[in-house]
């Protein structure tokens, strides 16, 4: 059989990407561990050349070609070509404007790590404000917090829907109605799709939520001593996460040594993480990247994790959480090509890390983490899981709601759209006076992590569907047997970026991705029912 020319194309330029990759990521490495600036330029400059690989519209139109041939018949060549045809097309747009939207995000992210509102007089740190929103209990000192935490939204808003603007010239020179529309594309997911699958989640979960509001407001407001909350009762600026606090469950890992019960962890599913942990940054150091996430510098086996571990729950949670993902990067089967060696899209990595980190608060796997000693705790954490995601899948339909019709229709009246979708899926009624107050802007991912938010919580439901499908195949609950780590490796893991994600997702759980597994998990009320409350995302 004759070798097909795109083989060729790809003998050469896959090593070119490879090494550049590979060095990219060497040079991210230092950076997050150090805070380099030699190594901030090195990335800087890797980022650039990397993406000059993918930008010869020749070679684009060459893909295209070869993607119209009916020669060409093998799937793996189909869908490396696949891979490559979606990163070349975001890279021809023209030059010109790919340069003026990077000066702009550049410097939104300059307006946004250098400002800092006034508070009683002294200009505060985000973390300044956020400490206020943790410990505070004076309620007039939390609400000038909160207030101080959304100055920021009038300075950025223009610059964003400059961004917009530029972003939808982008998409539209691509052929695409809008960004929201192209990116979606270009990650094979459906917009159709994607927003009615949240909206019927919000649905079939809005009761749960409400009982979990219920709850959380009678304890802010015995907390606080007052009848009428504020978006300022809660712990975080915009109310995405659990504000009662869980401390007490801090005890439960109480003189236990995270890394080594991570590792017997995942020992017990039969997957050894010692040789990455070796390769691992564990522990807090000045300079460092102070949040956590985990890298396959090489696609060749070389993954490592950053974290700043301290005895929290939160820090078992997260290790759990990176090593998630560590085990996903190692399990691809070697003999894919390099450029299948990556998971379809974020949702499935996303879910198994998910999936790992939940075992922090689940009971069964608890008791194999931190010993039965701590009984009480046990279900407190449980029940604390499901609040959390509860408010959490609250603020992500507020998040891909607001981000659609953003890039929809920028000139639409931003301020009244964000706090209709902020009233109708978090319950959280605006104070008076947001009417020119640019809320929406503050947050950090609409202007620099666009269209992206959507892929947490579908992450955690496709974590649900593959809960659901380990206890029919492996009887298993919890992630307790090697069982479970054979079906994961083989099923989840080892297809790597052979077939897109949502077919993924049904050679692993035997359907495409629904609500359905995490709704039967989270979003039943207390007695048990499930209850559709009308809910329409605009
Ligand atoms: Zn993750």
């Amino acid at each position: 059989m004759s070798v097909h020319p795109f083989q060729k194309f790809l003998q050469e330029f896959v090593p070119l990407v490879a090494r550049k990759s590979k060095q990219l990521n060497q040079a991210m490495w230092i950076l997050e561990t150090t805070g380099s600036p030699d190594a901030a330029d090195l990335k800087g400059q890797l980022d650039a050349e990397v993406r000059l690989l993918f930008n010869d519209s020749k070679t684009y139109e060459q893909l295209l070609t070869w993607d119209r041939d009916k020669k060409l018949k093998d799937p793996l060549l189909k869908r490396q070509l696949n891979v490559l045809l979606r990163a070349f097309k975001q890279n021809q747009i023209s030059k010109e404007l790919v340069e003026e939207i990077a000066q702009k995000e550049a410097q939104l992210a300059r307006t946004y790590a250098s400002f800092r509102p006034a508070l009683d007089g002294k200009k505060a740190s985000e973390n300044d404000l956020r400490e206020v929103l943790k410990k505070e209990t004076d309620v007039s000192k939390r609400k000038k917090a909160w207030e101080a935490s959304k100055e920021i939204g009038k300075l950025l808003a223009p610059q964003i829907l400059e961004l917009v603007r530029l972003r939808n010239k982008a998409a539209r020179s691509l052929g695409y109605e809008d960004y929201f529309q192209m990116q979606l594309d270009l990650q094979e997911v459906d917009a159709d799709w994607l927003l009615k699958t949240l909206n019927d989640v919000g649905k079939k979960s809005d009761e749960a939520y409400k009982e979990v509001l219920k709850e959380i407001n009678t304890a802010l407001q015995k907390k606080f001593g007052v009848k009428e909350l504020g978006p300022w009762a809660w712990s975080d600026p915009f109310c995405q996460e659990d504000p009662l606090d869980s401390s007490e469950l801090d005890q439960l890992v109480d003189g236990v040594d995270i890394e080594k019960a991570s590792t017997s962890f995942y020992h017990r599913m039969g997957i050894d993480v010692e040789p990455v942990l070796q390769r691992s940054d564990m522990h807090e150091r000045p300079g460092k990247n102070q949040h956590a996430f985990c890298v396959h510098i090489d696609r060749e086996g070389d993954v490592r994790t950053l974290n700043n571990v301290k005895p929290s729950i939160k820090w078992l949670e997260t290790v759990l959480h990176e090593l998630g993902h560590a085990i996903y990067e190692l399990g691809f089967d070697s003999e894919l090509p390099w450029l299948l060696r990556e998971p379809p899209h974020m949702i499935p990595t996303e879910a198994m890390a998910l999936i790992a980190g939940r075992q922090a608060y689940r009971q069964e796997a608890l008791k194999g983490l931190v010993g039965t000693k701590k009984e009480p705790f046990l279900k407190k954490a449980d029940h604390s899981l499901k609040r959390r995601q509860l408010i959490f899948s609250r603020w992500v339909l507020v998040m891909t709601a607001f981000e659609s019709e953003l890039y929809r229709k920028p000139k639409q009246d931003l301020n009244k759209l964000w706090w209709n979708l902020v009233e109708k899926c978090q319950k959280i009624t605006s104070p008076k006076g947001r009417e020119k107050a640019f809320d929406w802007a503050c947050k950090y991912h609409l202007g620099l992590a666009p269209v992206y938010y959507f892929s947490y919580l579908l992450g955690e439901m496709f974590a649900s569907s593959i809960q659901e499908t380990l206890e029919k195949e492996c009887g298993a609950t919890a992630l307790t047997s090697p069982k479970v780590g054979k079906f994961l490796r083989e099923k989840l893991f080892r297809p790597g970026n052979r077939m897109p994600w949502n077919e993924l997702v049904a050679h692993v759980t035997g359907k495409p991705l629904t609500g359905e597994g995490w709704l039967k998990e989270f979003g039943k009320t207390e007695a048990g029912l499930s209850v559709e409350n009308s809910f329409f995302l605009e």
